[in-house]
């Protein structure tokens, strides 16, 4: 079962959990558009110094920022949680930073106002030095097997590649290796959305280690049909490989993580559980087995 850890913190030592009430202070080290300028959607990579915070976090879990101002009843706004994007050992390897990829979240209301989502502008719009209150560290982690030999799953839409690009990172900088390999899956609506991977930052396509064999496939729903003609979302493209997938499952040594937009899984229980059937097996019920076995982890929002 894979549920030790690569990167654990020290689980002998307790680490403080920040709450809103007593928050820690990160500084604004960079922040960078990571999508080109004329892309409709602003997506950023904020980096934070987290010296003398105290904070410590283990991979794909999240923290939340509390922004400065207050609502229209002159309530201090509450917190908003984002997932780290780096790994546990930060973006500079030593433990002293925290990145978010983070988009700004303005919507334009059935009533045709643009409304600007409060705590993603705030992030969006930091500027080098600024100082943010934080806490966390939130949520479960998603941890990386320590054994080498397991098959990585990784599906991502949009911002969800946070916590895979803190497993990548983690395995090409500081594991140097993964036997098992690693398929990633991302989706979004176009390629220059292709977080980490696109002409503005191409950190994760970078990356190049003969003895890591990492697949990567994309579905870009706006540029890309599947099969059947129709827009092409993250669980058609894993369709396109199921046979490949039903591999790693039915061989047992896997372990699969989903981080994304809501619905993400739903679509993908469709995909399997129709091939499933071509089996004579029940998806839903493999399902619950590998949940218990940690191989089957979601993060989705
Ligand atoms: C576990 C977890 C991890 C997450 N990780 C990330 C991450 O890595 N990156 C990321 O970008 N986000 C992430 N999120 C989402 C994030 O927490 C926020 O929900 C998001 O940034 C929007 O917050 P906001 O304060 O900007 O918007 P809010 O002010 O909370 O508004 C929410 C949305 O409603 C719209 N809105 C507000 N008022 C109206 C109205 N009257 N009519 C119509 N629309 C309206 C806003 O435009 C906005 O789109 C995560 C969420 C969870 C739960």
């Amino acid at each position: 079962m894979p549920d030790n850890i690569l990167n654990r913190i020290d689980p002998n030592k307790s680490y403080p959990s920040f709450k809103a009430k007593e928050p820690f202070t990160a500084k604004v080290i960079s922040n960078t558009r990571l999508v080109a300028k004329d892309c409709e959607d602003d997506i950023r990579h904020v980096v934070f110094s987290l010296e003398n915070s105290g904070f410590r976090h283990v991979n794909g879990q999240s923290i939340g920022i509390i922004a400065t101002g207050e609502d229209d009843k002159g309530r201090a706004y509450k917190q908003r949680i984002y997932s780290v994007a780096s790994s546990a050992l930060g973006d500079d390897g030593e433990r002293k930073t925290l990145s978010l990829c983070v988009k700004r979240a303005d919507t334009i209301g059935e009533d045709g106002v643009l409304y600007k989502g409060v705590c993603s502008n705030y992030i969006c719009d930091l500027k080098e030095g600024d100082e943010v209150l934080c806490t966390g560290a939130l949520g479960r982690a998603l941890m990386l097997p320590v054994d080498e030999e397991t098959k990585l799953i990784l599906l991502a839409t949009g911002t969800g590649i946070a916590p895979m690009r803190a497993f990548i990172n983690h395995i090409y900088n500081d594991a140097k290796s993964w036997k098992g390999g690693v398929d990633f899956y991302f989706g979004g609506k176009r390629a220059d959305e292709a977080l980490y991977m696109n002409e503005v930052n191409s950190e994760i396509s970078n990356h190049n280690n003969p003895n890591i064999k990492m697949n990567t496939y994309f579905a870009f729903s706006r540029e890309m049909t599947n099969a059947s003609g129709q827009k092409m979302y993250i669980q058609n493209k894993v369709g396109e490989n199921i046979e490949q997938l039903w591999e790693d499952l039915k061989k047992g040594n896997f372990s699969l993580y989903i981080c994304g937009l809501k619905g993400i899984e739903e679509g993908l229980d469709e995909v399997i559980s129709a091939y499933a059937s071509t089996q004579g097996a029940d998806w839903m019920e493999m399902k619950k087995e590998f949940k218990k076995q940690k191989r089957w982890n979601v993060e989705v929002y």
